[in-house]
Parts: C-alpha cells; structure tokens; sequence
C-alpha cells in the first residue's frame, strides 16, 4: 500500500507544473487580506534533498527543476516558483527541494491556515521533523514561526477523508491541493469523489488536483469526469515533455485541473506553458494543452510545440 515515495520524483517537470500552479492560487488567494486555509491531502515529506540517495537514483529533478536553474530568461510568473526553490537553496546550489507543503508555508501569511494530511509512516514523521526545523529556524532569525500545532498542524490521516471536517472553513476562504499517487488506480475514483461531497460542503473553495496522463483506462476518463463535476468554473491544464518512450513506464505528461480557478490563471498559464515547453521538452512530442470551463468565455484549446 505504501511503496510510492515522492523523494524518488521530487522536482520532475510535474512537480514544477503542480507547484507553479500552486503558486499561483495561493499569491491569488494573498490579495484579500482576509484568512485562508490551504488543505494537502496528500502532503509528502514537505523538503526532499535532491543529492540525496533517492533523488540521485532517478535524477527526475533533470526533468523540471534542473533545467529551470540557471535560466535568466524566465517568464516573470515562473521566475517567482524559481526564486522560491532557491530561496531554499542559500549557497546557490541545487540541493533541495521544496514539496507542496514547504511551497504554501513560504507563501501563506502568518494569519492563513496549513492543513496538512499524509498516511505513509515515514514519510509523515519526515513532514513533522522538517517542519520543526523550519520553525526553529525561523525563531533563530526572529522571523515568524511556522507554529507548529497552529497556523500548521500535520495530521497522520487518510487526506481524502480528513480534508471533510474542515470544509467550509471559517473563513470561507480555501485552496485544497489533491496529489495523490495514483498507483492504487482506485485514488482516480477517490479523488472524483472527495471533490464531489467537497463542493457539496463548500462550493466557493478552489480545488486542485494533480493527475498523471498515462494509457490505462482511469486515468483517460479522470479530467471529462472532473469536467461533469457541478463547480462554477474549471481550468485542466497538461503538459508534455516528450513522446511516450518505448518502455511506456516513464511519465512524460501530467495534468493540473483546478475547479473554481482565479480569473488570472487562464492568462498567466497561456503566458508560461509555450515556455515551459520549449525548455523542458525533451523531442518533438513536447506539448501542452490547456482548456477553461469558464461559463462566461468560450471554451478553449490551446496546443503550444
Ligand atoms: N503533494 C506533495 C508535493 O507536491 O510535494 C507530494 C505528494 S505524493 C505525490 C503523494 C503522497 O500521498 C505520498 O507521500 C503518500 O504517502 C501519500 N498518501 C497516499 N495515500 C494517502 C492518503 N489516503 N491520505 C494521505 N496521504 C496519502
């Protein structure tokens, strides 16, 4: 049940699709100065070392980050995920990694909310240690804690049900990020339906799910089924860095599909995605496709090459 460790895929090309995204609803959601909550159903271990053993064994990063490193030429949107990464990164050199979770401790506010869910025993245990680090950290410089326990609390609990007794926030203001492994094909139906009693609960929150595109069956069907789920509005957004290889295995494309997204995000990804595409494809299959739900402007299909 526990094999999937996201050390092994840290910073990969869809882990810079899910977190630049992530960066953008979340700096969104900071223009009201009114209370958040961001809830990760699926947190991981919050920071991965990329010249760590798991890391290195795949050299994914090489994929997403990598090549994002040393570019002057960065759109100004995906400039700010790659200035956040190495914020984490003092020396300069490409050493870790932020995971989603480290990705909205950076960017909520001291009064925003962190919910955080994560099953896998080890992998929770690493959240918490890596979270008590930042904190001591942060105490260090006298900057603000992360208040562990508070504005952060780290739950060892099943992410697509926890994530129920927190909607509708306080607030009434939330960013839920779903990114589960999808290796146990049963997490595409879990998924659809989380987000159907979610949006039962809270119609308003923004939702956003991470999904691989790959042949089987599920994973074809998952973003029309999400389409058909009752939200004002959706956003579905892929990208591709290659042709399938001959093998099948290796992910080459992978999906971001937001429902109730920022008016902006249409725009900015049209901006970005033609440029993640020419610096992150890999041969003539790179490509991305984004489609909008918008009631209000037509629906569209961009492909960038
Ligand atoms: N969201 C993380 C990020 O972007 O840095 C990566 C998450 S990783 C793709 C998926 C995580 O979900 C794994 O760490 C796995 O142990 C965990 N997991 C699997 N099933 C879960 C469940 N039902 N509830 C909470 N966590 C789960």
């Amino acid at each position: 049940m526990f094999s999937y460790r996201h050390a092994f895929h840290a910073g990969n090309h869809a882990d810079v699709l899910k977190h630049f995204v992530q960066l953008q609803l979340l700096q969104y959601l900071n223009q009201k100065d009114v209370a958040y909550s961001y809830i990760d159903t699926h947190a991981g271990a919050g920071l991965y070392a990329l010249d760590g053993a798991q890391a290195t064994k795949t050299g994914e990063f090489e994929t997403g980050i990598g090549p994002l490193w040393d570019r002057t030429d960065l759109p100004a949107p995906l400039a700010e995920y790659v200035n956040l990464v190495k914020a984490m990164n003092p020396s300069g050199k490409m050493r870790y990694y932020p995971g989603s979770p480290y990705v909205a401790e950076q960017v909520a506010r001291e009064m925003d909310r962190l919910r955080l869910f994560e099953l896998h025993p080890a992998d929770v245990r690493l959240l918490a240690d890596n979270f008590t680090k930042l904190e001591q950290h942060q105490a260090a410089q006298g900057r603000r804690s992360t208040v562990r326990g508070k504005r952060v609390i780290i739950n060892k609990a099943d992410g697509f049900l926890g994530v129920k007794a927190l909607l509708p926030p306080p607030s009434r203001r939330a960013l839920v990020l779903c990114d589960p492994p999808y290796e146990d094909k049963q997490d595409y139906r879990k998924v659809n339906e989380m987000l159907g009693d979610a949006l039962k609960r809270f119609p308003s929150g923004t939702y956003a799910v991470w999904y691989p595109v790959l042949q089987r069956i599920e994973a074809r069907n998952f973003a029309e089924k999400l389409k058909r789920l009752p939200a004002q509005n959706w956003l579905n957004v892929t990208l591709t860095i290659s042709s399938p290889g001959p093998d099948g295995i290796a992910l080459h494309t992978s999906g971001m599909f937001i429902l109730n997204p920022p008016f902006t995000l249409l725009a900015t990804l049209k901006s970005v995605m033609p440029y993640l595409v020419q610096v992150l494809g890999r041969d003539k299959g790179a490509t991305f496709t984004l489609e909008s739900g918008d009631p209000v402007t037509p629906r569209v299909q961009d492909k960038g090459n």
